[in-house]
């Protein structure tokens, strides 16, 4: 067994150990805290009658009490029970040298749970032999990156770095941004480090490819808030792995460099030194970070987090389904759900809620706001989205829907004269969401826009103001013939 396999099976056995035991966490924060309880199911569960009779939509995920306290309980003794026979065999193998098959099996088992060489999980798994790069990425763009980004991180400023990441990574950070500047938080980063860099896997996806590339690294880390100095916390020599995600068009080598110039790609000009929102070339209007240029940044996974490869079902279904919107791919459809969820996190605490009016549908739209309501002005203390994964598809007469499954890290506060903690700390949550589109739609390429932020239709950019047709095409802002419409959004 190659330790490649062996690094997917030993992922394979801590991740199942890991869901039995966060259902059951997840399950414990639901049915006890009070805020957290209700902040759950109940009124905004889908939109307009999708997710009826599909299987999201019904019985299990968000089944009653019942089912879920059968579950929960149930996972909590397979996680335990499985921890128990991996300290056994841990510790049995290191003191035995069984033979025969009771010593393959061992030996197997033993493999899959990680081996003796280290006691340090996530130090193993970012050794372990590097995939080739594939064209056009290279390890001085990795470096280049995750420099770049710890450095706009603790400056709480993108715009270095917009150019070369992906719609979706900026509202990540965006979001967080808003939620630190509430809490007057900043995080400072020093003497960072980078042990190893390793190109983990590679997948090819629709008209592009996904570079999957962990980063081990070393740094201090110190989050401060001088008004609200209990969040207050710092680590030296922090150490860890992180699961770099870049995105690239498929197509010859442009032999562009988004990481070492400040030229556009198309046309050469310099670029204005604010993109913001929206990564246009002000000269020529192309979009530096459609993937078809250089490699963009689309996803940042935590080691706990990560799994390589997709897990939706029917994806030969969906890839017929898409085949002539040559810029489908699952990975920029999580992108676009991760920009969609960070957005309405961003009202739920307390950003203006007309963002919501570019992309939910209205029954969505009211049930959020009402959940607004109930809750109070809240404040998300890190807004950390974990995880983001399509996790089915399904279909009616006239749109294609996708659900994607999210999970999200939090502390939820009120930041008054006083800070009043809701969550007692930081809490991980699963959402679920969906997008839909009409299949008609699908016939013909989508136009690259930036989600949300300019007409689908015509390219131009959206104003602050609160319209529900585009200002200069008049084409309708929530129109499942251009853009993925959010239909439903619920906590899981
Ligand atoms: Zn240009
Ligand atoms: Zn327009």
């Amino acid at each position: 067994m190659n330790s490649r396999s062996c690094s997917i099976l030993r992922k394979a056995f801590f991740a199942f150990t890991a869901i039995c035991l966060i259902t059951n966490n997840a399950l414990f924060a639901r049915a006890g805290g009070g805020g957290g309880g209700g902040h759950s199911s109940g009124g905004h569960s889908s939109g307009g009658g999708f997710g009826g009779g599909h299987s999201m939509g019904g019985g299990h995920s968000f089944g009653g009490g019942g089912i879920g306290f059968g579950f929960g309980a149930f996972g909590i003794i397979i996680g335990v029970i499985l921890l128990i026979v991996y300290f056994i065999l841990k510790a049995y193998f290191r003191n035995n040298k069984p033979e025969g098959a009771l010593g393959a099996i061992l030996g197997l088992i033993f493999a899959i749970s990680g081996g003796g060489s280290d006691d340090d999980g996530y130090t193993s798994s970012a050794e372990g032999a590097s995939l080739p790069y594939p064209a056009g990425l290279d390890e001085e763009k990795v470096k280049t990156s995750f420099l770049g980004i710890q450095d706009a991180w603790q400056k709480k400023d993108l715009k270095l770095v917009r150019k070369w990441i992906s719609d979706g990574v900026y509202q990540r950070f965006n979001g967080q941004f808003i939620m630190m500047n509430k809490l007057s938080q900043v995080n400072k980063l020093s003497n960072i480090q980078i042990a190893k860099i390793r190109v983990a896997n590679l997948e090819s996806d629709g008209n592009y490819q996904t570079a999957d590339v962990a980063i081990h690294f070393k740094m201090d880390d110190e989050f401060i808030s001088e008004k609200y100095p209990q969040f207050n916390e710092k680590f030296r020599g922090d150490d860890d792995t992180e699961y770099w995600t870049f995105i690239k068009r498929n197509g010859p080598d442009t032999g562009k460099n988004l990481y070492n110039s400040n030229n556009c790609p198309n046309c050469g000009a310099t670029f204005d030194v604010d993109m913001g929102e929206i990564s246009r070339c002000g000269s020529c209007g192309t979009l530096t970070n459609n993937a078809s240029y250089d490699w963009v940044l689309s996803e940042i996974t935590q080691e706990a987090d990560y799994s390589p490869g997709r897990s939706v079902a029917n994806q030969e279904e969906l890839k017929e389904l898409t085949k002539h919107d040559d810029t489908f791919s699952i990975q920029r459809m999580e992108d676009v759900a991760s920009n969609v969820f960070m957005q309405v996190m961003q009202v739920m605490g307390g950003e203006k809620p007309n963002k919501l009016d570019r992309f939910a549908i209205e029954t969505v739209k009211n049930a959020l706001l009402e959940e607004r309501k109930r809750s109070g002005n809240i404040v998300f203390d890190r807004l950390y989205l974990n995880e983001v994964s399509m996790i089915t598809f399904y279909k009616d007469s006239e749109k294609l829907h996708i659900v994607f499954s999210m999970k999200c890290t939090y502390q939820r506060v009120k930041a008054e004269e006083k800070l009043t903690l809701l969550d007692r700390e930081l809490t991980s949550r699963n959402y679920t969401l969906t997008l839909s589109k009409n299949l008609k739609a699908l016939q013909t390429p989508a136009k690259e826009t930036v989600f949300s932020y300019e007409c689908a239709s015509c390219g131009s950019p959206y104003g602050d103001t609160t319209l529900d047709k585009c200002a200069y095409c008049d084409a309708p802002i929530i129109d499942y013939d251009h853009n993925w419409v959010l239909t439903q959004f619920q906590m899981s």
